[in-house]
């Protein structure tokens, strides 16, 4: 689905990303862990394409990222992004904010978008708050809405980067479940995270990125039970 090759990005004289070869089948849950200003989120911005990249290719389907225009947006709703902070519209409902991109980006119609809404947030469990503003909920049922407003767009995939590091502690899980529960229905995500439990789980497939290069990677069992790199061996037991 995705094919990334030989990546590289610098932000003035600092190269944060060096020769990034990475591939995202179709139904595949990549988690990806590692220290902090190891270039994960870099990663991931360049993938939907927030980070412009110096040199190397990344595909999606076949084809190069589009730079700017109409196709550009397009690529935006194909590549779900839920981030750490939920970034939901502020002075928007609950509801408008998962409709306003299928109707404005996609052209569907507003009463489908509106059933089409209802349906992912009673999926991930706030269907009763859809008339509400993003502020009047706690932070684990704004992210919640966040996962809903990225589904309502039919991504091919979703990133999600450290989606809930900034939560307390009695919400993560609730968020987390709602992951586990996508990623056991076969949809597509790159998942930056912390939280081990969930990696171990959820993952087909562990990335774990050092100094801005994929250090290791491999299933979760390989990762965690049989780690071959002493970066990863040292990471591990800061987080384990
Ligand atoms: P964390 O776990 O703390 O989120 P990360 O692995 O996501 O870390 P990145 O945010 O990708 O790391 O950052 C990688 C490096 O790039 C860091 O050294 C960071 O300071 C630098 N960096 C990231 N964004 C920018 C930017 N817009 N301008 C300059 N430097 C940046
Ligand atoms: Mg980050």
């Amino acid at each position: 689905l995705v094919s990334i090759r030989g990546l590289c990005k610098s932000f003035g004289d600092i190269e944060v990303l060096h020769d990034v070869d990475l591939d995202i089948h179709h139904g595949e849950v990549v988690v990806v862990v590692g220290p902090s200003g190891s270039g994960k989120s870099t990663l991931c911005r360049c993938v939907n394409r927030l980070e412009q990249i110096d040199s190397g290719t990344i595909t999606l389907d076949g084809e190069p990222l589009p730079a700017e225009g109409k196709r550009l947006a397009q690529l935006r709703a194909d590549v779900g992004m839920v981030f750490q902070s939920f970034n939901l519209f502020a002075h928007r409902t609950i509801l408008d904010n998962v409709t306003l991109g299928p109707v404005k980006v996609r052209g569907m119609p507003v009463r489908e978008a509106e059933t089409e809404a209802r349906r992912l947030l009673d999926r991930v469990g706030v269907g009763d708050q859809a008339g509400k503003l993003p502020a009047e909920l706690s932070g684990g049922q704004q992210q919640r809405v966040a996962i809903a407003r990225a589904l309502a767009m039919s991504p091919k995939l979703v990133l999600f980067d450290e989606p809930t590091s900034a939560l307390d502690p009695e919400m993560v899980h609730e968020v987390l479940d709602v992951m586990t529960s996508l990623a056991a229905d076969g949809t597509t995500m790159v998942v930056v995270t912390h939280e081990m439990g969930f990696a171990r789980k959820a993952a087909n497939r562990v990335v774990f990125m050092s100094d801005g290069r994929i250090a290791e990677q491999g299933t979760p069992e390989e990762f965690f039970d049989r780690t071959s790199t002493e970066r990863a061996r040292d990471f591990l037991s800061k987080v384990l």
